[in-house]
């Protein structure tokens, strides 16, 4: 069983919240749009939706790292 760890990049965000949109107990907006990641090691329940925003980012900005748990 993995775990999976989400990081994201703001250097690279262009704040389309395309990931809120998709993932939002994972993923929100700072003041200037550009991504957070609430949850870092979401519960499984939620990779699925974690993964469309990840493949779903105009900009690649969220790398998804499975894990052991
Ligand atoms: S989908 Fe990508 S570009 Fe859009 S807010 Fe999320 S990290 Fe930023």
């Amino acid at each position: 069983m993995t775990g999976l760890l989400v990081t994201a990049d703001p250097t690279t965000c262009v704040t389309s919240c395309m990931c809120v949109y998709r993932a939002p107990e994972v993923f929100d907006q700072d003041d200037d749009g550009l991504v957070v990641v609430l949850d870092a090691r979401p519960p499984a329940e939620l990779h699925d939706a974690v993964r469309r925003a990840a493949r779903g980012c105009p900009t690649q900005s969220i790398t998804l790292t499975d894990q052991p748990l």
